[in-house]
């Protein structure tokens, strides 16, 4: 064994060793339908003023550790109810570890529980802080197993329960009353994180409810909304349990550019609400047009991807991908998957070019 090998094997942990990084694949000359992107820019003028705005941003200074502007701007615009405020976190990835670094313990191993399948940083996040994690499986239908669910809850008591409202990689939402009995079945022993990604396009929120709630915590994200680039989650909760997540946040962890750009961008909200609202309008004309072709199931979706069946999902996304399209194999994710892509919706044109190409790689 090289020195190296044998450092390795002395200080890193076996299961990260076993682990794979990440993987996001080279997107340069594709269409890029994989990763749930707004395909949208803001209009020339707002990006020539943000430009600016850029410009004049001091980068040899720390952030301002409050962020007390831009929480100030999601709080008045995002539906944030009065006398609650927010974490924020390098994309809503980040405020995951944070939830389970905040909720791992030393004298005995927490767990985090999540409907199976859904968004694979719930489990990767449990992993890396050393927590169990339960998956339970949706139904066949997609819809939550309540009975296993709460069964689930019952034996296992996790500290954490994400639910993804909409769902990634389905892309429904669950019954609002049963998140609501997942809610107060964990009760005083375990947070529901709503994970709401996807609300743009689902306009459905549990926002409201975090007074009624106090074991709920709602987190969300302004990739979705046409800002992947800048990595900007955030959560809201009772003040009580965001003074505790914050202890654990690394400081400094949202940068100036961020700042300044998302505060920029939720001056201009209504641009990409127009934008989310156009990309809902572009999802039912695709997935009307998906259900049309022989031997292709379109899956009902609240978010801006669709889940797809096909008869050879291998063949569909190599040929896909041939045309220099680029969507998400999830066939071998999970049984329920089986035949399964996911698409992200996109602009009229860059749709017509996937429903063409699907078109050709069905024949
Ligand atoms: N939650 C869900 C359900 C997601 O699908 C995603 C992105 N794929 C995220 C969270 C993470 O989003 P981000 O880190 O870009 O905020």
């Amino acid at each position: 064994m090289s020195f190296l090998d044998q450092l390795i094997a002395n200080t890193i942990r076996a299961d990260v060793r076993a682990e794979k990084s990440y993987m996001v694949p080279d997107a340069s000359g594709y269409i890029k339908l994989d990763a749930m992107e707004n395909p949208y820019l803001l209009p020339d003028a707002l990006r020539a003023e943000l430009g600016q705005r850029l410009a004049d941003v001091l980068i040899n200074r720390y952030p301002v550790a409050s962020y007390a502007a831009l929480k100030q701007r999601i709080c008045a615009r995002l539906g944030v109810p009065a006398g609650y405020d927010v974490l924020l976190g390098n994309g809503s990835d980040e405020i995951i570890s944070i939830l389970a670094m905040a909720c791992a313990r030393q004298d005995r191993r927490a767990t985090v529980l999540a409907p199976d399948p859904s968004f694979v940083m719930f489990k990767r996040s449990a992993q890396f802080a050393g927590m169990d994690f339960v998956g339970v499986p949706l139904r066949d239908d997609f819809a939550l197993d309540m009975p296993a669910m709460l069964a689930a809850i019952e034996q296992h008591r996790p500290a954490l329960v994400f639910l993804a409202y909409p769902n990634n990689p389905t892309g429904n939402l669950f019954a609002e009353s049963e998140v609501v009995r997942i809610i107060d079945a964990a009760g005083e022993h375990g947070i529901v994180v709503v994970d709401e990604a996807y609300q743009p396009f689902a306009r459905t929120s549990f926002m409201d409810r975090l007074p009624q709630y106090p074991n709920m915590v709602v987190m969300r994200t302004l990739s979705k909304l046409g800002l992947a680039g800048i990595r900007l989650g955030y959560l809201s909760a009772a003040p009580a349990l965001l003074e505790q997540f914050d202890k654990v946040r690394p400081p400094y962890n949202i940068n100036v550019l961020t700042q300044a750009a998302a505060e920029f961008a939720l001056d201009h909200l209504d641009v990409l609400d127009r934008q989310a609202a156009a990309l809902n309008a572009e999802r039912a004309k695709l997935a009307t047009d998906l259900a049309a072709l022989p031997g292709v199931e379109v899956f009902p979706s609240a978010a801006n991807f669709l889940l797809v069946r096909v008869a050879d999902p291998d063949a569909v996304t190599a040929k896909l991908r041939a045309g220099r399209v680029l969507i998400k194999n999830l066939s071998k994710m999970h049984k329920l998957l089986s035949g399964c892509i996911r698409v992200t919706v996109s602009t009229p044109e860059e749709n017509s070019v996937f429903l063409n190409a699907l078109k050709a790689s069905l024949s």
